[in-house]
């Protein structure tokens, strides 16, 4: 399991190749797991980060790690 600096930071990194800038909303702690938001300062996409997913989620999802940032001419990802 890891937690949720190091998964933020996996988060960031999959996001800024994208083009991405995050603007994180803050840790909830729940009480069986810790989970953060952030969304593009510049686009919709947005990412998620829990320390321990439901069945039907994974660690760093959403659509800032899946897509290219809508508001970047460069992309540095090959597709
Ligand atoms: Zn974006």
């Amino acid at each position: 399991m890891s937690d949720l600096l190091t998964l933020k930071a996996q988060a960031n990194e999959s996001a800024e190749r994208r083009g991405h800038k995050l603007a994180w909303s803050g840790p909830y702690h729940g009480e069986s797991r810790s989970v953060e938001y952030a969304e593009c300062e510049r686009c919709e996409a947005f990412v998620s980060v829990s320390t321990r997913p439901m069945p039907n989620e994974i660690d760093v999802g959403g659509s800032a790690v899946a897509i290219n940032c809508e508001h970047t001419t460069e992309s540095k990802v090959a597709s």
